[in-house]
């Protein structure tokens, strides 16, 4: 059904007309997030690609022009780190060998080598976008756009170089924004090292520092010691150990028998020369202020090159920066011991150097966590670079204000995940010392003058007009050189290309070609965009960023950020566990509706998302095939009925039922639009899954009769288009959400609506209709619902099977006045007669007893005497008065009796079944007489015939003859009943004996009485 769907909606050219509709209306502004399209796409990948046509879709019906053009992230480290995967290279190295422009060009076809599949999927899960026209963030123009927001933060300060300790991938040999790295960090377990550093002028006396990075020793040029902690010197064993007083106990843990020989403020180490334990350096001690005793010894080495504490302690003291790290994460080919070593394995030889000359006070194991490249999973290393920097903590005001105006969902990301990483934002380490990416606009010439470009125009200028510049990337933006304006010397463009999430973060304008172009088309924020939960820090944040720095303003109004999708375990899916699901399997098997809603019904957005097969299945039996087989009761009775458009009925002709039934249709109406109005998607599906519930088990089982009817009456009439109406507002509320059995609802139905639209799609999204609202029959219908609850709890706690009428049901409570509610009831409960009581007295009986644990001590020997009392009274009197006491006397004796002596237990009449359902108490009369178990025997054999009319396979109108043989009992139930089986079974005759020409015999057993039954046509 879906694929043919798909054709049709190829055929009719749907998508475009549904994004086309509504043009010149209000725009609802959306921006596609870019998906980088060298890999394959996900379920998770899936879940945001629905989320978005859910809401696009819901807006362009309720009459908004929703333009939707899709996008594709082209430039970065992903794309570069699989083409170096796929050429084999090591590093940067094997790019620089291998030519620039040729790595570029392999990037560039690369980006998008899985593109067809993205484009499959996007179109089989239904989601209505222009995949036609999309932005590439390696686009000429695109980049042009980029260039301009860039060069605006240039012109107001807002861009600089620095050199500065980033957090900095080795194996991409490029520094990383802090963004990035908050994506990749996790928790590791380490050996972490007592270091003793012996003091120049004092023998067996030690500096005790405490590191978990043994690799960063060689590169020591200083220790500190916070001026206002307290240290001590301390002798244990014949040596002496100097560290912060408060980590005595768990510095010295080990130790069993030491003395304190010396105390003093951080502020009197200060200048106090040790030996170094590398090298040839004259370290000292300094002071800072960062050094705490939260952890290790209150002492900390400082390697300025590899810590942003220790860059800064560094900078202030005038202390040399030691950088004997390469780029490339090794250590320099010619030091000792470590040369040609990667960073971190350099620990264990330096470990052991440490221990062979007893400088190692204790190692332990320390678990913390710590970064790694986000892509390619190296870890990172904190490493002193020059960098040109975002100056994104003096906006962090601005990033905070602007926040407050968007619309998170879930809501705890605003002020959390996402408001805790603006308020602290650190400024953002734009450039990037790789090839393919955005360019960095920076041209400079040897005395340091800067030119920064902001558009193509401005460059062509610098170069001659007649210069066509038609690739602005690597290698060819930089041969591009042009004279100084102020020394004349060549000016040289930067190497550097820009982070790739500073490209995606410019969708908004840079995919319009603003300002260049369509400025009419552009403004922030934009309306909506909904991404993964890993997107928080990434593209959320750089939207954010960008449209606070270069617009001032807040990015996006809403956005949806969505959790990870799990296994049914709640582990998280990937692909090296093996319990990654493939969205094809779901797709192929239960299809894109049960897919979507699923995704839509399982959940709030913030929840992490069990995905398995399973879950879906059962999303599909539950509500898409619910909606498919109420679909196929109308469309088969419709047609057995010729029902047509001719069929009208005002509502206030219809039956209390048809009225319930819109009225709570329209009661859905308005909710689910509230719902999506402030995108609450999960709540509109539950209300939807409800509503459905209630159509199938409740309207469409108790009006089935309504439907079969032979003539054609005013309630069949009712009954028919109501349920059309139903089925028709139906198709168009759910279309956003299960777009294709919306559309299949739509066309079946579409023969009877003569106002029907081409496709469900390009119809208007329902309204409510107050006139529709009838609160006083939902609260009857609620009513009946629950007598029939509790009727069908005392039927099964009497153990009376439903096919065996009964005579009456009593109900303790106000008289339902419809009579057409009444006979649901009967008809649901299978009883004559339903009666209202205001009491239930009449078949409660009540038992009086003295409680002589209570009554005894009080009044000893009169006890048995006061039980006698009790007696001559009738339980009615005694409950009546209970609450305010009883007292009488007993010769001179005032007796007083209160709640607390008495017992009352309650029996239920014989014959009746008490049964409650929340406060509501029904009676259920249980006595069977000889005409209820002819009725019993009469049904039973018409379940037979019918399952006799379905193993025949029958058309529904199909006529039959039935013959039958049995004991006396059943010839006498069958003649009394004999018009009502007629009726039931569409039988021309029933009578007593074998068919010669019957299509099929069967013998059955009912209650233990042999029966056989022939059929024929
Ligand atoms: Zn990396
Ligand atoms: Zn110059």
């Amino acid at each position: 059904m879906e694929k043919t769907i798909l054709k049709e909606w190829d055929d009719g050219d749907i998508i475009s007309k549904s994004i086309n509709a509504n043009k010149g209306a209000e725009l609802f502004r959306f921006i596609e997030g870019p998906p980088t399209a060298n890999g394959s796409p996900g379920v998770h990948h899936v879940y945001a690609r629905v989320i978005k046509d859910l809401f696009l879709r819901y807006k362009s019906m309720k009459g908004y022009y929703v333009p939707r053009v899709s996008g594709w992230d082209c430039h970065g480290l992903p794309v570069e780190i699989s083409v170096e995967k796929e050429l084999q290279f090591e590093d940067k190295a094997g790019i620089e060998k291998y030519g620039i422009e040729r790595f570029n060009n392999i990037c560039r076809s690369s980006v998008f080598s899985h593109i067809d599949e993205w484009a499959e999927v996007t179109k089989r899960v239904g989601f209505f976008i222009d995949l036609t026209k999309p932005y590439t963030t390696m686009d000429l123009h695109y980049i042009e756009s980029v260039w301009w927001s860039l060069k605006r933060l240039w012109e107001r300060d807002l861009i600089y170089e620095g050199h500065y300790v980033v957090p900095y991938c080795p194996r991409c040999g490029t520094a990383l924004s802090t963004h990035e790295v908050a994506q990749g960090y996790e928790t590791i377990t380490e050996e972490a090292a007592f270091v003793k550093f012996p003091l120049s002028d004092q023998r067996e006396t030690y500096f005790l520092a405490w590191t978990t990075t043994p690799w960063t020793l060689l590169s020591n040029v200083a220790l500190a010691v916070n001026p206002n902690i307290l240290y001590v010197k301390v002798k244990v064993k014949n040596q002496f150990l100097i560290f912060a007083k408060e980590l005595l106990q768990t510095v010295l843990s080990d130790e069993l028998h030491f003395t304190i020989v010396a105390e003093f403020q951080g502020n009197e180490l200060n200048g106090t020369r040790y030996v170094p334990l590398f090298g040839d350096r004259q370290p000292t001690v300094v002071l800072a202020e960062f050094v705490s005793t939260a952890e290790g010894t209150g002492i900390v080495h400082i390697a300025p090159a590899f810590g942003e504490d220790d860059f800064n302690v560094a900078k202030a003291e005038g202390l040399p920066l030691v950088q004997l790290v390469k780029p490339d994460g090794r250590f320099d080919a010619h030091l000792p011991l470590v040369g040609g070593l990667f960073f971190t394995d350099a620990n264990a030889v330096i470990m052991k150097s440490l221990a062979s000359r007893g400088l190692l006070h204790k190692r332990e194991m320390y678990e913390h966590s710590y970064p790694f490249c986000w892509r390619c999973e190296a870890p990172l290393m904190y490493y002193a670079r020059r960098a040109w920097f975002i100056r994104m903590s003096s906006l962090r005001e601005a990033l905070v204000r602007n926040n407050e105006m968007v619309q998170w969902h879930p809501k705890t990301v605003k002020h959390g995940r996402f408001g805790n990483f603006i308020e602290n934002a650190r400024d953002w380490a734009l450039s990037r010392e790789r090839y393919w990416g955005t360019p960095l606009p920076i041209w400079k010439c040897r005395n340091n003058h800067v030119v920064f470009i902001g558009s193509i125009d401005e460059l062509k200028q610098r170069i001659g007009d007649d210069a066509t510049l038609s690739d602005i990337h690597k290698p060819y933006i930089d041969r591009i050189v042009f004279p100084c304006d102020e020394c004349a010397e060549i000016m040289h463009r930067i190497p550097d290309v820009i982070d790739c999430w500073y490209d995606s973060g410019c969708a908004p304008f840079a995919s319009l070609h603003y300002p260049f172009e369509r400025s009419d088309d552009f403004k922030l924020p934009v309306d909506f965009i909904a991404e993964g939960v890993d997107q928080t820090r990434g593209w959320f944040y750089s939207l954010h960023a960008i449209a606070s720095a270069v617009f001032g303003s807040n990015a996006y109004s809403t956005v949806i950020s969505l959790g990870h999708i799990v296994d049914e375990q709640g582990r998280k899916m990937s692909k090296s566990k093996g319990n990654t699901v493939d969205p094809w399997q779901i797709l192929n098997n239960e299809g894109a509706d049960s897919l979507r809603w699923y995704l839509f019904s399982s959940g709030n957005p913030g929840t992490p998302k069990r995905f398995y097969e399973d879950a879906i299945i059962e999303s599909q039996r539950k509500t898409i095939s619910t909606l498919w087989h109420i679909l196929s009761f109308f469309t088969t009775y419709a047609e057995i009925d010729r029902y047509d458009v001719t069929w009208q009925l005002a509502d206030e002709h219809r039956n209390v039922i048809d009225r319930w039934l819109l009225s709570r249709l329209n009661g859905l109406v308005s909710d689910v639009v509230e719902y999506l109005d402030r995108y609450d998607y999960y709540l509109a599906t539950l209300a939807i899954d409800s509503f459905i519930g209630e159509l199938s088990n409740w309207f469409v089982r108790t009006s089935r009769r309504r439907f079969w009817k032979n003539e054609k009456d005013l309630d069949k009439i009712s009954a028919y288009v109501s349920l059309f109406e139903t089925l028709w507002t139906l198709s168009t509320l759910i279309a956003p959400f299960v777009p294709f059995i919306s559309e299949y609802m739509h066309k079946t139905l579409a023969r009877y609506a003569p106002e029907a639209r081409e496709s469900v799609h390009l119809e208007t999204y329902p309204a409510l209709r107050p006139d529709r609202l009838l609160p006083e029959a939902e609260r009857d219908m609620d009513y009946a619902k629950r007598i029939v609850e509790a009727g069908r709890v005392a039927r099964s706690s009497a153990h009376i099977k439903t096919r065996q009428p009964l005579t009456r049901i009593i109900c303790v409570g106000p008289e339902l006045e419809s009579t057409e509610l009444q006979t649901i009831i009967k008809n649901e409960l299978n009883v004559k007669a339903i009666d209202f009581e205001k009491g239930d007295d009449k078949f409660i009986e009540y038992e009086i007893g003295l409680k002589f644990a209570s009554v005894g001590p009080k009044y000893k020997d009169l006890a048995p005497k006061i039980k006698q009392v009790l007696s001559t009274l009738t339980p009615q009197a005694v409950l009546e008065k209970m609450n305010d006491g009883i007292e009488f006397e007993i010769g001179q004796t005032p007796i007083s009796l209160s709640k607390d002596d008495l017992t009352v237990s309650e029996k239920v009449r014989g014959g009746f079944i008490k049964s409650e359902d929340s406060g509501l108490v029904v009676f259920l009369d249980t006595e069977i007489t000889a005409e209820l178990r002819k009725e019993s025997l009469a049904r039973e054999v018409v379940r037979r015939i019918q399952v006799m009319r379905k193993e025949l396979d029958l058309p529904y109108a199909a006529q039959i003859r039935v013959g039958y043989q049995g004991p006396a009992e059943v010839s006498q139930a069958i003649r009394t009943f004999n018009a009502y089986l007629k009726d039931e079974t569409l039988s021309k005759s029933v009578v007593k004996g074998d068919l010669k020409n019957a299509r099929l015999r069967k013998e059955w057993m009912i209650d233990g009485r042999r029966v056989v039954i022939s059929i024929a046509e």
